[in-house]
Order: C-alpha cells, then sequence, then structure tokens
C-alpha cells in the first residue's frame, strides 16, 4: 500500500530523513517509532506529500505528490481544531466537505467511535477523549483504505486510549491498512503487526515485535509465585533444560527461559514446591528499542 524508496529530506544543515526505504502492506498496522527528532513526523508528512521531498513515495502504485491520491488517505494529527460553537455532527459536516466527500455517512461515523449521542453537542464542551475520537470520526470520512495516525492516542486518560486502541484494531480487522506513529511502546507493541524503529533520520530496525526480540535474543520471563521457598531451590531451578537464569525476588521465581521450555519448567518447579500462581512476561517492545538505539550511538 505504501512504497518508500530512499526518502530524504534536509531542513538548513539538519538531515531529517536520512534516505530510507520500507513498505506497509495492505491491510498491515505499521508503526514509526523514534526517539524526539528521529524523523517520523517528516515521514508522515512526505507520504501525506505535504512537503517537499528527494526520493519517490507511491501509494497503492501512485506518486505520493498526486492529489488523486489523498482522496484515500485518512489522516489524524497530533492536534486538530474544530469549531468550538458547532455541534459534533456540524464539524463533521464541515471536513466532509472540506475533503468533498458525502455528508450522508457523517452520523454513522459519529456512532461508530461512541460519539452517537452527543452529535448534537457543541464541541466545545467536549473532554479530551471526546475530541479525539471526533479527530478519527473525521479522518476516516471517505472510507479511506489507508489511515495516518500521528500519536492517536496522545493526552488520553488511561479509559480513552484503551477506547481508541480498540478501535485501531477494528479499522484493522476490517482490511483497513495503518501507519501509526506514537511514543507508547506497549502500545505499538499492542496494535502493530511490525514497526520501524527510526534514529536520527535512519530506520536502525524493522520487523514484527517478535522477530526483533528474537533477533536480539530477549527471552521471556516466567514469574512463578510459590507457596514456600525451599532452601536450594535456585541451584535446583538453574539445572532444568531451558533455563537461561532464575533469582528470587520475595516469594517469587523469577526465570529468563527459552519460549518452548516454559510448560516443563513449572512441571518441574511443581514437582519439589507448591505453585500458587504463574506468569510469562513476554519481551517487551521498551527493551528492544532502548538496546536498537543505545547500540546505534
Ligand atoms: P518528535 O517525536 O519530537 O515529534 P520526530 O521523530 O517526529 O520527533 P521530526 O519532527 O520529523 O522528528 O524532526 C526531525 C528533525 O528535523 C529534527 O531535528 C527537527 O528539528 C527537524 N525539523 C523538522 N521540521 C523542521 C522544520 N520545519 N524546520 C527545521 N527543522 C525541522
Amino acid at each position: 500500500m505504501i512504497q518508500v524508496n530512499n526518502l530524504g529530506k534536509i531542513y538548513g544543515n539538519v538531515i531529517a530523513v536520512d534516505k530510507i526505504s520500507f513498505k506497509v502492506k495492505k491491510g498491515e498496522t505499521f508503526a514509526l517509532l523514534g526517539p524526539n527528532g528521529a524523523g517520523k513526523t517528516t515521514t508522515i508528512k512526505a507520504i501525506l506529500g505535504l512537503i517537499n521531498y528527494e526520493g519517490e513515495i507511491k501509494i497503492d502504485g501512485i506518486d505520493a505528490r498526486c492529489k488523486e491520491v489523498k482522496k484515500h488517505i485518512g489522516y489524524l494529527p497530533e492536534t486538530v481544531s474544530f469549531y468550538d460553537n458547532l455541534t459534533a455532527l456540524q464539524n463533521m459536516h464541515f471536513f466532509a466537505e472540506l475533503k468533498g466527500v458525502e455528508k450522508e455517512k457523517c452520523f454513522s461515523l459519529l456512532k461508530e467511535v461512541g460519539l452517537g449521542g452527543d452529535a448534537n453537542r457543541r464541541v466545545g464542551g467536549f473532554s479530551k477523549g471526546m475530541l479525539q475520537r471526533l479527530n478519527l470520526a473525521q479522518c476516516m470520512l471517505g472510507s479511506p483504505k489507508l489511515l495516518i495516525l500521528d500519536e492517536p492516542t496522545s493526552g488520553l486518560d488511561a479509559l480513552g486510549a484503551w477506547e481508541i486502541r480498540n478501535k485501531i484494531k477494528e479499522l484493522k480487522k476490517k482490511g483497513i491498512t495503518i501507519l501509526l506513529s506514537s511514543h507508547i511502546l506497549s502500545e505499538v507493541q499492542e496494535v502493530s503487526d511490525r514497526v520501524a524503529i527510526l534514529n536520527r533520520g535512519k530506520i536502525i530496525a524493522i520487523d514484527s515485535v517478535e522477530n526483533l526480540s528474537k533477533k536480539l535474543d530477549i527471552q521471556p520471563k516466567l514469574k512463578i509465585k510459590i507457596m514456600k521457598m525451599k532452601e536450594n531451590i535456585l541451584d535446583y531451578v538453574k539445572k532444568i533444560e531451558g533455563v537461561k537464569n532464575a533469582k528470587i525476588v520475595e516469594n517469587f521465581l523469577e526465570i529468563t527461559c527459552n519460549e518452548e521450555a516454559k510448560a516443563n519448567i513449572i512441571n518441574e518447579i511443581g514437582k519439589i514446591v507448591k505453585i500458587i500462581d504463574f506468569k510469562t512476561i513476554e519481551p517487551s517492545l521498551e527493551e528492544i528499542f532502548i538496546r536498537m538505539v543505545k547500540k546505534d550511538e
């Protein structure tokens, strides 16, 4: 759906984006991740045709600079201004006119983002979460095949962010291609199929979270709650096949191990102590991100 070849952008003597290339497949949720100033927004602006750039960007096979292409893209900017004294529905009508798409779907889109009951309320009284949902509704106008979401949960509380994440997952299920940028690593991990990590204008890693953690050899952790710890239990645990490391934290055993060895490890430990509870902590994107950026620097 998106093909970026050798994209470059220089502002004065700052190389904002340094000849990057990547592809986003149809139906994929793809995240751009990077520290401040990495070049995420510049990349998004180039894809949207909002700035001049070097290189080539194609959306569904058409040059991104072509006006026609913009009709198929829904864009959720980090901040958007609505008319406070107009209702949610009137604001949607305004955006529909601006985009040159039919107004008939405005109300059903508001319903889809959970604002059906607030359609005739003035936007001036809306909470941040409601405004972000309205932002999502406006970007879905015209049934775009591609959504570009810049920091979609920025400034939202936990519930608001959860609602937006669920909405993103629903849109993905409908087959819509999504490109998002986010600082929230757990969010990227939850919704994205693949991630591109940018640093100082360059892509330093690109893959699924699972593959990135395999490449970096980041192991999952088992956290097992034990009724009564036994002396020398660590010596016993460290001998079990697949165990890389083990330590005791209060009445928990924390074990780093191979993915495939988890069930056997629990069985073996259950033979000598009573297990009350256990959970697996999968490698986090945060760990991957920090290691990659540090390695690059
Ligand atoms: P953030 O997470 O802080 O939004 P980002 O990854 O989106 O960062 P960009 O906004 O793309 O990064 O910026 C990349 C680099 O280009 C930065 O060094 C920034 O200062 C510079 N830059 C971006 N826009 C401009 C501009 N209009 N004029 C001059 N420099 C710019």
